[in-house]
């Protein structure tokens, strides 16, 4: 297959005008290609307002010899890699009972769906509401400020990714084919083709309830179970051979679930479960992490300075990414960034406030907003426990919940900057998903963080016009970031005790949808790599 590399194309093009230009650049007729493929399309704006889609394409043509002659140095030539999920080991450790799998969120759920294509027939384990369920009971937090503390935008079917922007892409280096694995399976079960080549690919939230469900459907389909409003409240460590080992999870505080492996996907909010897990001798340790705000401008104004347009014709919604080196010597970076979104009130805890933010796929809202954060680590936390971090994050939390009055807390940056409460708003008009009131945010934070904070955005102004105008609206806290704990898991990514997988964000593996659903794959493979899972009959209908 040859691949071509910077192809320019004005956007709106059709389909046949990009056939018409590879066969031109390879000097072949159209006939003369049987199949033409997009590997990625990125978008050139360098010499805005005159906007490029830059693609990389595959072909597949009768005439490769030839072309590889004639246009060497033009033109790639590629092998496509495949994906390959292991076979149970039938020489390794014995299990005769079902996998349990913990959390259903991309890492639990990929966990699981290997483990099933595989014969496996896991439990999947939810506390939340199926995505049905979720859906209302998250527009009726948002309507009503009512919080549901088993199902909301951290917890249920789908985990915490669910209500987003489903930006999808990933820094995680990926030689064995997971990451486009993971993207081919969101569009098997609904995503859109652009997902698989789209340099920035993102699937709305309105598209990610659908992808979630089917992708629970076919689990069942391949005699797995997922169970919801089930929340996993203890287990049972036995000395297996002088090892401890894993025998049995209770959920709901009375169900008893005998197994031999447990997989932990249990995501960066789970902090009762964290507890248990503490409490249980589990190896862990308190991690760095980052926390800010959220800040909002007009998606015009973006489009405007990344596009050189304020409207926009066949392009997507204009995105950034910002990262600055403070004075304090902390890094200050924009963070999960929802071009034409909203902010979230993302809450899961009674009387403490987090924010986060989505968009839908369309990607059509009035602002853009991105988390404005700063890198804050266990020194900060002012004790050295596996759990200070989660202390850290809730003492923000209430801070947050009482400056707004149990509504999210909403400043311009000018005010902030003079650290006094917002009266009135400027032009930016706050586009939050749940009630707001205006406040004096600054107070939120300790004196370190408000600086880097301000000092941040400042600094950001410079990279992007109008990044730091006074009228710019801040929300928060955007505390829930990633992980405040790593689970530690060695060579075969088991716990210290034996037959428990620490998996995903929560366990500190991962930060991000693709990230989360790649190490939930891992997981699933190192199972079926080191055990010989046969289902004993008795233990098929647990
Ligand atoms: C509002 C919001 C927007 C986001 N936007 C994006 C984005 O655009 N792109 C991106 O890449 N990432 C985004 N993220 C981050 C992303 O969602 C996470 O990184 C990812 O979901 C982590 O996956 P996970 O499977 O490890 O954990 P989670 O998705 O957190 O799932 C964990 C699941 O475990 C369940 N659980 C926890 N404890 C128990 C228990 N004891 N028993 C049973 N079940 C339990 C929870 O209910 C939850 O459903 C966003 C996060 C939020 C909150």
């Amino acid at each position: 297959m040859i691949r071509i590399n910077q192809l320019k194309m004005h956007p709106g093009h059709s389909f046949e005008e990009l056939q018409e230009k590879v066969s031109q650049f390879l000097r072949i007729q159209k006939e003369q290609i049987d199949q033409i493929k997009i590997h990625k399309q990125s978008i050139d704006a360098r010499k805005k307002p005159d906007v490029y889609f830059s693609y990389s394409i595959d072909v597949v043509t009768t005439q490769e010899e030839r072309i590889k002659k004639k246009l060497k140095n033009k033109v790639q030539v590629v092998k496509e890699t495949t994906y390959r999920l292991p076979s149970v080991n039938a020489s390794g450790r014995k299990s005769y009972k079902r996998p349990v799998v913990v959390g259903s969120g991309p890492a639990g759920l990929f966990c699981a769906y290997l483990l099933a294509k595989a014969g496996c027939a896991p439990i999947l384990f939810e506390r939340g509401g199926s995505v049905e369920e979720r859906t209302k009971d998250v527009e009726t937090f948002w309507n009503t400020g009512k919080l549901n503390l088993s199902s909301n935008v951290q917890f249920g079917e789908g985990g915490a990714g669910t209500f987003s922007d489903g930006k999808l892409n990933t820094l995680v280096k990926d030689v064995l084919g997971r990451n486009q694995f993971v993207l081919e399976t969101f569009v098997k079960f609904g995503a859109p083709e652009a997902i698989l080549y789209e340099n920035k690919p993102h699937i709305g939230t309105d598209i990610l309830v659908d992808v979630v469900k089917n992708m629970r459907t076919e689990i069942i389909r391949l005699g797995g179970e997922v169970r919801f409003h089930s929340q996993m409240t203890d287990f049972k460590c036995e000395e297996v051979d002088a090892v401890k080992t894993i025998t049995e999870i209770t959920v709901n505080d009375k169900e008893k679930i005998e197994t031999d492996l447990l997989v932990l996907a249990i995501g960066h909010s789970a902090r009762d479960t964290f507890q248990l897990l503490y409490d249980h001798q589990l190896n862990m340790r308190a991690k760095p992490f980052a926390v800010g705000v959220r800040i909002e401008h007009p998606q015009e104004m973006i489009n405007q300075c990344q596009y050189g347009m304020k409207t926009l014709e066949d392009l997507p919604t204009a995105a950034y990414k910002l990262t600055t080196q403070l004075a304090n010597g902390r890094g200050a970076y924009t963070f999960c960034m929802c071009p034409g979104g909203y902010v979230v009130n993302a809450s899961s805890e009674e009387n403490r406030l987090a924010v986060n933010g989505m968009s839908y796929q369309k990607r059509d809202g009035k602002n853009a907003n991105s988390a404005v954060i700063v890198t804050v680590s266990p020194e900060d936390f002012g004790e050295d426990h596996p759990l200070c971090g989660v202390e850290f994050q809730r003492t923000l939390e209430e801070r947050a919940y009482q400056v707004g009055d149990g509504k999210v807390p909403v400043q311009c940056f000018g005010d902030f900057k003079a650290n006094q409460a917002t009266i009135t708003l400027g032009e930016v008009k706050p586009q939050i998903k749940g009630a707001y009131k205006l406040s004096n945010v600054r107070s939120i934070f300790p004196e370190f963080l408000s600086q880097s904070i301000e000092e941040g955005i400042v600094a950001m102004g410079e990279k992007i016009r109008g990044f730091s105008r006074e009228d710019a609206v801040l929300s928060a806290v955007e505390s829930r970031t990633s992980s405040p704990v790593k689970i530690q898991r060695d060579e075969v990514l088991e716990s210290n005790v034996k037959g428990i997988y620490p998996c995903g964000e929560g366990a500190g593996y991962a930060g991000g949808i693709t990230s989360a659903a790649m190490d939930g794959m891992k997981v699933a493979e190192a199972i079926l790599s080191n055990w010989a899972i046969e289902i004993h009959e008795e233990f098929t209908k647990n």
